[in-house]
């Protein structure tokens, strides 16, 4: 069959204006007309570079190529060929691309000239894979090409992205082209993109939230994407403040803590202000996901903006499962929301299995659907370890459920569920309360081994600016809003919390940088 992306493309592509990418690099516009003739000569080249007369029958091809049009070309050619897309992270030294490239033993690795310097380093590395240099492209109209149409069983192989490697080695995930068009499709049923949408892009490109819910979901509703090469404060508050066309934004908790603070310190008690606050207003929908958000980023958000933030849940393996709704009263401070149509999600008991029905219980989140990823990719151990007996992925994540539904993620079974005195303690609620004092701009909760209490509850802490905190000072402001077991025994302050890309936190790599010994 058809590949259901280029078939929806065809469908936008019959109005000749419909612009699928503005590129804010080239500051061009492009229509799904240009982007399927493009794809189509582009994917020319890569089978011509492999000197095949075939499809590329699910070789990977990695390509390395900034936020912006080029990269959707390449990821289109790449599909159009028969290929797998494994895109490399632009932010990524040398040695974590090596890693990946090593991993996905790719048969052609494409480098964007931007990214020249870097690639003479791979290319001296990987002395045995080709490379091929991509030509931006540019063309103001394309030409017309014959409707190029690419059919392939849809339980091929489409796309290979590393998880973000917060608890270990990132795991390349395979996902079948059916695999991907159900995680966008429910995405455009339960926030319905539709082509008078106007996404502004700022998330990376080697991850589900930036490539799924930004790029695929976008394309398969006719949904225009606004690339933006990378996340800009400045750049995103001006652009809603002339309000343009933009309808929606999508981005992880750090970038709306970081827009929030850019409004206090430049436009808060401006001209601009007014200008800021309304544009931000006219959106249609702006979601948070990827890691917690703390609910004072929500809060002050919402202070600037009068938007609450729809936040949901997922992750490399699955896409998206858990949404809260468009509706404002579905959106629940702390909470997830409800499973996506068509994601059937369940709670388990971590020791015995058992599937948990009542409310507020806590327990191991597994998913079953067609958004379900085929494997990781050449881990047969792996993959099947983290299914269930009956054909459900183990997130390996714990959340709770409300009477009405609603889901709360307690955070990773493996690190974020402490264990103290016989109690089990969320680190992710802990550090919800902790947000909301005054003092602490950011913190990490964490388990520290103790031969008494079995672990430890500890709190490593970025205070605000001109902010002084003391573990009796904070255990005494927690002591009316948590149980007194769950309140931290231990305080570290720090300059700064370190997060990758997608904004999370390692907790393995603090403790073992803060107390070598209690890891
Ligand atoms: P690795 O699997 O390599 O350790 P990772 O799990 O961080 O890395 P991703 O697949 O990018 O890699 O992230 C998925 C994880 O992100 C989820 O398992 C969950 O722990 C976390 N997550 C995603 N969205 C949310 C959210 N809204 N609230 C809390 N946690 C979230
Ligand atoms: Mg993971």
């Amino acid at each position: 069959p058809t590949l259901p992306l280029f078939a929806a493309a065809q469908q936008h592509a019959r109005d000749p204006q419909k612009i699928a990418v503005l590129d804010t690099t080239k500051q061009q516009s492009f229509t799904f007309v240009q982007l399927l003739a493009d794809a189509a000569a582009f994917k020319e080249c890569i089978v011509g570079a492999l000197q095949l007369t075939d499809d590329l029958d699910e070789r990977r091809i990695a390509f390395l190529v900034p936020n912006g049009y080029d990269y959707v070309v390449t990821q289109w050619a790449v599909w159009a060929a028969g290929g797998v897309c494994v895109p490399l992270c632009t932010s990524h030294p040398v040695a974590e691309l090596l890693y990946t490239i090593d991993d996905s033993d790719p048969s052609l690795i494409i480098v964007h000239p931007a990214f020249e310097k870097i690639s003479s380093a791979l290319c001296e590395a990987c002395p045995n894979i080709p490379f091929m240099a991509l030509e931006p492209f540019t063309r103001a109209n394309a030409p017309c090409l014959p409707a190029f149409v690419p059919s392939f069983p849809l339980t091929r192989r489409a796309l290979m992205i590393y998880t973000s490697g917060t608890t270990s080695n990132p795991k390349g995930c395979a996902t079948t082209h059916e695999n991907i068009t159900f995680q966008a499709s429910c995405l455009v049923k339960a926030w319905e993109y539709s082509p008078s949408d106007h996404l502004i892009h700022v998330l990376p490109l080697h991850h589900v939230h930036g490539i799924i819910n930004g790029l695929t979901a976008s394309f398969l509703s006719g949904t225009t994407v606004e690339m933006h090469p990378k996340f800009d404060p400045k750049a995103i508050w001006e652009r809603w403040q002339d309000h343009g066309s933009s309808t929606m934004f999508m981005a992880v908790p750090t970038i709306y803590s970081r827009l929030n603070d850019y409004f206090d310190t430049h436009i808060r008690d401006t001209d601009k202000e007014a200008g800021a606050r309304a544009g931000a207003q006219a959106l249609r929908l702006v979601v948070s996901g990827s890691a917690a958000l703390p609910t004072p980023i929500k809060a002050k958000f919402a202070e600037i903006t009068r938007q609450t933030l729809l936040e949901r849940y997922g992750m490399t393996e699955i896409g998206m499962a858990l949404s809260c709704g468009l509706a404002e009263n579905q959106r629940i401070d702390g909470s997830v929301g409800w499973p996506l149509p068509g994601v059937h999600v369940r709670l388990t008991d971590k020791e015995t299995g058992r599937v948990i029905e009542d409310a507020d219980e806590d327990g191991m989140i597994e998913i079953q659907g067609g958004n379900v990823f085929r494997e990781y990719w050449r881990k047969p151990e792996a993959t099947a370890s983290e299914f269930t007996a009956d054909g459900w992925f183990k997130t390996g994540d714990v959340a709770k459920r409300d009477a009405a539904g609603a889901y709360f993620i307690q955070g990773r079974a493996s690190v974020d569920l402490i264990k103290s005195g016989g109690y089990k303690i969320s680190a992710l609620e802990v550090e919800r309360k902790m947000l909301a004092l005054d003092g602490i701009q950011e913190v990490a909760v964490v388990g520290l081994a103790d031969e008494e209490w079995g672990q430890r509850v500890a709190a490593v802490v970025k205070v605000r600016e001109g902010a002084a905190l003391e573990l009796p000072a904070l255990r005494a402001e927690l002591k009316n809003k948590m149980a007194p077991y769950k309140t931290p025994t231990v305080l570290k302050i720090v300059d700064g919390i370190e997060r990758n890309a997608m904004g999370k936190v390692n907790k393995k790599t603090i403790v073992q940088k803060y107390w070598p010994d209690k890891a």
